[in-house]
């Protein structure tokens, strides 16, 4: 076994880090959540951030697919236009 202090990518502490071997959905879902930054994945986290991680995937497991069927922009329906003004075509003329 290896000791290997680095900065945790996750909190900058100086620990044991090492490489976790998350899924590429799993890191994915965690930059989703804004529980990672975008830099944080495949970085080395230490044991506290890895175990942190872990339970967030755990909890949420039943969100993991839904997180990733969302694409990364949101589309607007195009029914939402209510408000729609008419066009303004009835000029009072004043006969003077
Ligand atoms: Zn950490």
């Amino acid at each position: 076994m290896q000791n290997i202090y680095e900065n945790c990518a996750h909190c900058g502490e100086e620990s044991k880090c090492r490489r976790r071997d998350f899924s590429e959905q799993a890191w994915t879902v965690l930059v989703v959540w804004n529980e990672i930054q975008t830099a944080t994945v495949d970085r080395p986290v230490c044991d506290d951030c890895y175990g942190e991680l872990r339970e967030v995937l755990i909890d949420r497991a039943d969100e993991i697919e839904v997180a990733l069927r969302q694409p990364q922009q949101v589309k607007k329906p195009a029914a939402q236009a209510k408000k729609q003004q008419p066009a303004a075509k009835s000029k009072v003329r004043k006969a003077g």
